[in-house]
């Protein structure tokens, strides 16, 4: 992955020395950046949209349960 404004710096001629010294594919299982982007690939943003999921239902329990508290 070279050129964008961004280069991994586990990337050595396109392979990744983090993942076995696979060809470079950002997201990918092991990744650097696994979940914690975006990508296009859907099936790369399982575990990000799960963890926002999570965060969402807590919040959203938490502002119920503090509503329910004042009821005048
Ligand atoms: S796969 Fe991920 S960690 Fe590996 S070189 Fe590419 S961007 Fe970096």
């Amino acid at each position: 992955m070279a050129g964008g404004g961004w280069s991994c710096p586990h990337e050595v001629d396109g392979r990744c020395s983090k993942v076995n010294n696979l060809p470079c594919d950002p997201g990918m299982k092991g990744c650097e950046l696994y979940g914690r982007y975006t990508f296009f690939d859907g099936s790369k943003n399982d575990r990000l949209l799960q963890k926002q999921a999570r965060a969402k239902a807590q919040k959203a329990e938490s502002d119920c349960g503090e509503k329910a508290d004042t009821d005048d």
